[in-house]
C-alpha cells in the first residue's frame, strides 16, 4: 500500500461520462484516490510525486468473467463448440498439482495487466474438486501478481455426460463406457472444501474475494445447487454460474426442467444482487426479466461467443431493464487472449448486428462503462472499484500518449474501445502501487516463470494424452448429437424487446 499522500501529475485523465481525456492531476492517499485536481495546483512538499507525463490515465479495466486455468491450456482447440471444448475438459485442465494451478493463474493474470485489466472474476476448476490447498494456489498467483481477484471454484456434481439428457444413451456400447466412467467427486466432498476454504479466508476483501460457481446449472443437481446458495448466503460469497451459454443448454433445460434454465434457478432460491449470469445468450425476456427483478448481474463474453459458435448475446434488453451488464474474456482455452480492450469493442460490435436503430447499438463511451463500472458490479466491487472518482480504489491504467494507436488523439473513448489492442498500456497502477512499470512487471519473475510454465505444459501434455485420446474419440458423436438438440432451441419463441 502506498504510504501518505502522492499526486500523480502531467498526464491525461479520462472522464467517463464524456469518453474525453483532459489534463488533470489525481491526488491519492494510501490505496485511494482523495480528489481529480487543476492539473499543476497540488504543491506541498510533503507530496510524493508521480510523473504521468505523455501518458493517458484510465481506470483499469475489469474482467467480469475468465478462468486462470485457461493459462496453460491456451492455443487447445479450434473448431470446437462449447459442448466439445467441455468434452475436452479432462485433458485440458486435468492432471494438475497446485504449482500448475498458480502457474496457469499467473499466466491469465499477468497477460490481463499486461493488457490493462486490473481485476478480475475468475472461475477456477480444480480437478477433481476444489481443495482448500490448491485455490491458495489461485490466489497466491492473484496476489503475487498484484490484482484484485473474486476466485470462485467452478464446481459440479455431474459430469458433462450426465448433464445433457440423452446423451449417455447416443454413444454406442465401448465408448458409453468410456464417457460413463467420467464422474465428478461426490457434491458434498465439494462443498465441504470450499466451506472450509470461506471459513479460512484469509485475504483483504477489497483485494481477493472467494466466491462459488456452480459451472453450469445442468451439471448441478437440484440438491447440488441448493448447496451453493447456502454456502453463498452463509458467508456471503459472490455466485456465478454459465447461463444458457449455447442452444444446447436452453433445449436440455426445457426437457430436464419443464422451465427455463433462468426460472429454474429463481425456483431455487439462486437469484441475487450476489448472482451472476456469465454468457446469458439463449434467454427469453422473463428470463431477463427474472434477472432483474433479483438484482442479479451478467457477464458479457462475446468473443467467447463468437469462438464456440453459441450465437451473440442481446445485451440492450438487459441493459435498459436496469441489469448491471460486465464485460469479460472468457479463459484462454475458449477466447483466446486475456484483452480486455478487445473484448470492450466486440462487445460494441455485436451489439450492431441486431435489428435497432444506431442510437440503440452500444458505443465507445457505454463500452467502457460495462468494462469498469458494469463489471465491478459483477464482482460485488462497485463501491471500490471501476471509476476515477475520490474514494475508489487507485486502480490506473497508464497508455503511452505516443504510441501510434494514440497519435493524434482525437476522440479517447473511441481510440481505446475502437482502435487500441493493449499495446499502448506502458504501466499498470492498483492500489496505488504500480504492478507493471514502463512496461515491466513489478512483482513477477518473468523468465523464471516462463521456464517453469513451459516445463510444466510438457509434462502435462504427456500425462493428460490417454484422457485426450478418449475425448478425442467421444467429439463426434457429441458433436453430432448436440447440433441436432441446439437447432431445436432455434425454433423456440424468445423474443426479445428492448
Ligand atoms: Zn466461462
Amino acid at each position: 500500500m502506498a504510504k501518505g499522500p502522492a499526486v500523480i501529475t502531467g498526464g491525461l485523465v479520462l472522464a467517463a461520462v464524456t469518453g474525453q481525456a483532459a489534463a488533470a492531476d489525481l491526488l491519492l492517499q494510501d490505496d485511494l484516490i482523495a480528489a481529480i485536481a487543476p492539473p499543476g495546483s497540488v504543491t506541498s512538499e510533503s507530496t510524493r510525486r508521480i510523473d504521468a507525463t505523455d501518458r493517458l490515465i484510465i481506470p483499469g479495466l475489469i474482467n467480469a468473467h475468465t478462468h486462470g486455468h485457461g493459462g496453460l491450456a491456451k492455443g487447445s482447440g479450434d473448431r470446437w463448440s462449447l459442448e466439445t471444448l467441455l468434452n475436452a475438459g479432462p485433458w485440458l485442465n486435468g492432471g494438475r498439482d497446485d504449482d500448475d494451478r498458480y502457474l496457469s493463474t499467473l499466466l491469465a493474470a499477468v497477460e490481463m495487466l499486461r493488457k490493462g485489466c486490473t481485476a478480475c472474476y475468475d472461475l477456477a476448476a480444480l480437478l477433481p474438486y476444489p481443495s482448500v490447498e490448491g485455490l491458495h494456489s489461485v490466489s497466491r498467483a492473484y496476489s503475487d501478481a498484484g490484482m484484485r481477484a473474486v476466485i470462485a471454484p467452478m464446481i459440479a456434481d455431474r459430469s458433462f455426460y450426465q448433464a445433457i439428457p440423452g446423451l449417455l444413451d447416443a454413444f454406442p456400447p465401448e465408448l458409453r463406457a468410456i464417457a460413463d466412467a467420467m464422474r465428478t467427486a461426490p457434491g458434498e466432498t465439494t462443498l465441504a472444501a470450499i466451506r472450509e476454504t470461506a471459513a479460512s479466508w484469509s485475504h483483504p476483501s477489497d483485494r481477493i474475494r472467494l466466491g462459488i460457481a456452480p459451472t453450469i446449472p445442468l451439471h448441478c443437481s437440484d440438491a447440488f445447487l441448493s448447496g451453493c446458495r447456502d454456502l453463498a448466503n452463509e458467508y456471503g460469497l459472490p455466485l456465478q454460474t454459465h447461463l444458457a451459454e449455447s442452444s444446447v443448454q436452453r433445449t436440455a433445460a426445457l426437457k430436464q426442467y419443464g422451465v427455463s434454465l433462468t426460472r429454474h434457478l429463481d425456483q431455487l432460491g439462486m437469484l441475487g444482487p450476489r448472482f451472476s449470469a456469465a454468457h446469458a445468450i439463449w434467454l427469453d425476456a422473463e428470463e431477463i426479466d427474472l434477472i432483474g427483478e433479483r438484482g442479479g448481474a451478467i457477464a458479457h463474453n462475446p468473443g467467447s461467443n463468437l469462438r464456440l459458435g453459441n450465437g451473440i448475446a442481446d445485451m440492450r434488453p438487459a441493459i435498459a431493464r436496469g441489469i448491471a451488464v460486465g464485460v469479460g474474456t472468457d479463459g484462454s482455452s475458449s477466447a483466446d487472449n486475456q484483452n480486455m480492450f478487445e473484448a470492450m469493442r466486440l462487445a460494441a460490435f455485436v451489439s450492431r448486428v441486431f435489428d435497432r436503430p444506431p442510437e440503440d447499438w452500444i458505443g465507445a463511451v457505454e463500452a467502457l462503462r460495462l468494462a469498469t463500472e458494469g463489471s465491478a458490479a459483477v464482482l460485488g466491487m462497485s463501491d471500490l472499484i471501476g471509476r476515477i472518482a475520490p474514494g475508489y480504489k487507485a486502480d490506473l491504467v497508464f497508455l503511452d500518449l505516443d504510441h501510434v494507436n494514440l497519435v493524434p488523439l482525437n476522440n479517447a473513448a473511441q481510440q481505446l474501445v475502437n482502435g487500441e489492442d493493449g499495446t499502448a498500456v506502458r504501466d499498470v497502477m492498483v492500489g496505488g502501487e504500480y504492478v507493471l512499470r514502463d512496461g515491466v512487471l513489478v512483482g513477477i519473475d518473468w523468465p523464471r516463470i516462463v521456464a517453469r510454465a513451459r516445463a510444466a505444459a510438457e509434462r502435462l501434455k504427456e500425462a493428460n494424452a490417454g484422457s485426450r485420446a478418449a475425448a478425442e474419440k467421444l467429439a463426434p458423436v457429441i458433436s453430432h448429437f448436440c447440433i441436432g438438440l441446439g437447432r431445436c432451441a432455434h425454433d423456440l419463441p424468445r423474443k426479445l424487446q428492448a
